[in-house]
């Protein structure tokens, strides 16, 4: 029996200082990430001893919109445990295995952004009454992969992001508001299809996911048992969410702990 459990990392298990929440004590934060010496990223002790647990005792899959420099920012996770062999980064753009990425799966990922008409040179044309809007600060791409826009918070309603959301779904494209950034993500880039290959290549018979965003969503439905942290993006999906999807009690911080402590009891 081989039991996956993949989880998004950013606002599902771990927390930058402005998301990570009022709760918890400074001495209970253990640093995972560090910018020029700086810690950037956190989770509890608590969590992160969980962590470790989970991840040397099945196989853990880091499915992130991280692009790999991002992800290999994030040692802390890794101190006291092998690292994954499988990574999912760039939203499912890229599979890494041992670290290398999968030339067969971005290949095809890049032929369908050229089928679909959403690779970054169809989507930047199209952005340009947007740049002039009050409310985007920025046009960032992660490599060759999405594009996603700084905003201005206070400038920037949700009938705004409603109205980006439609115009670009109809394109191909979904779209995910985390803070300050919104992300325009072709839908052929996706966590699900990405965490599926690797699913059927280790066989895995169980699969356990987490995610916060809706660039999670389906990953977490598709899984046997998924999460959201009750701070998540996804939750607000709308309707009945399905009896394998559990939202967390607490948010922040304390969410990614509980959701550890869930996998762990199931697990261990
Ligand atoms: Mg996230």
């Amino acid at each position: 029996m081989t039991i996956l459990f993949a989880s998004d990392l950013d606002r599902t298990l771990i927390y930058s200082k402005n998301s990570r929440g009022q709760e918890v004590s400074e001495e209970d934060f253990a640093a995972v990430e560090w910018i020029d010496e700086k810690p950037t990223a956190f989770m509890t002790h608590k969590g992160l001893q969980l962590f470790q647990q989970i991840a040397s005792s099945i196989s853990f899959v880091p499915v992130t919109t991280r692009t790999a420099e991002q992800y290999n920012r994030v040692i802390g996770l890794y101190h006291n445990v092998k690292k994954p062999k499988y990574a999912i980064v760039s939203n499912g753009a890229v599979i890494l295995e041992d670290g290398k990425p999968l030339a067969e799966w971005s290949d095809k990922v890049i032929a369908q952004m050229q089928q679909n008409s959403t690779s970054i040179e169809h989507v930047l044309p199209q952005l340009d009454t947007y740049i002039k809007n009050k409310f985007v600060l920025k046009v960032l791409q992660a490599e060759s992969w999405f594009v996603y826009l700084i905003i201005d918070e206070q400038a920037f309603s949700i009938e705004d992001f409603e109205k980006l959301s439609q115009i670009f779904y109809q394109q191909g494209f979904t779209l995910s508001h985390q803070g300050r950034k919104v992300y325009i993500m072709p839908t052929c880039i996706n966590k699900s299809t990405a965490l599926q290959f690797v699913a059927e290549r280790i066989a895995a018979t169980t699969v356990y996911a987490a995610g916060d965003s809706m660039l999670d969503f389906d990953m977490v439905l598709n899984a046997d048992h998924g999460f959201i942290p009750s701070h998540g993006e996804a939750i607000h999906k709308g309707g009945h969410l399905p009896p394998n999807i559990s939202i967390t009690k607490r948010a922040g911080v304390l969410a990614g702990e509980e959701i550890l402590k869930k996998v762990s009891d199931y697990l261990l």
